[in-house]
């Protein structure tokens, strides 16, 4: 956190050292980005992602879309628009923040991207199957996405029980919790730990985490079995 002392933020443990959330998803070959926030470009470039054949996005906010720039790199690697996958409020705000790279006549080097509508009904990328999970970040809607075995659930604070449903089965489970106490739009320790609880995955891992979170290894100690902290760089094969 910016102009922030707290021990957190001044920890030499790496894992206390946060970028914004985001998420590469490998599956059948294919690569897919879930949000392109502020450090999108440090990211990608820390990970040595060399191509990504879609990006696809939560929801609107600055800290999940900031980066969207960026995805310049991938057109001029890849000499293809990338496609981008998004509800219809993330769209038109998308439209707002990046106005130049929908123009029509647009500026040479600008991101080329192809933009797809998407809702809380199942559609494929790539021929994988993505099923996405309305969730509640206060009064905005936001998706999580089940890939398979697989499901990525941020900045929620709610989740109602027949989307619930759709996470059932699921052996990995990533989701967030901003810190101990309440939070207007986001979950706490304990109010993620209770949809773990529900879902039951083999493994979870808590992600969106705050400076008021404190220390992973501290933190880390107090959580059920098979309950991680997530950090920067985490790898997960499933
Ligand atoms: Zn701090
Ligand atoms: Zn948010
Ligand atoms: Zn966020």
């Amino acid at each position: 956190m910016i102009a922030c002392s707290c021990e957190v933020c001044s920890s030499e443990d790496p894992r206390d050292q946060r970028l914004r959330v985001s998420m590469h998803v490998e599956i059948n070959g294919k690569s897919f980005i879930i949000d392109t926030g502020p450090d999108f470009r440090q990211q990608i470039l820390r990970a040595g992602i060399r191509h990504v054949d879609a990006v696809l996005f939560t929801h609107e906010h600055k800290d999940h879309t900031a980066g969207l720039d960026d995805i310049r790199g991938f057109n001029f690697a890849q000499q293809a628009a990338i496609p981008l996958y998004a509800r219809e409020q993330v769209i038109n705000q998308l439209k707002r923040e990046f106005a130049y790279a929908f123009d029509e006549h647009k500026y040479p080097g600008v991101p080329e991207i192809d933009v797809y509508e998407i809702d809380d009904q199942p559609f494929i990328v790539e021929g994988i199957e993505v099923i996405p999970i309305l969730v509640k970040h206060y009064f905005l809607d936001v998706l999580g996405f089940r890939f398979g075995d697989f499901t990525y659930i941020t900045d929620a604070n709610f989740i109602a029980d027949e989307e619930l449903a759709k996470v059932k089965g699921t052996k990995v489970l990533v989701i967030n919790a901003l810190r101990k106490t309440k939070h207007i739009s986001h979950f706490t320790l304990d109010e993620a730990l209770e949809v773990i609880e529900k879902i039951q995955p083999e493994r979870a891992y808590i992600t969106h985490i705050s400076h008021m979170m404190g220390l992973h290894a501290e933190v880390q100690r107090e959580l059920p079995p098979r309950v991680f902290l997530a950090h920067d760089g985490l790898s997960l094969t499933i």
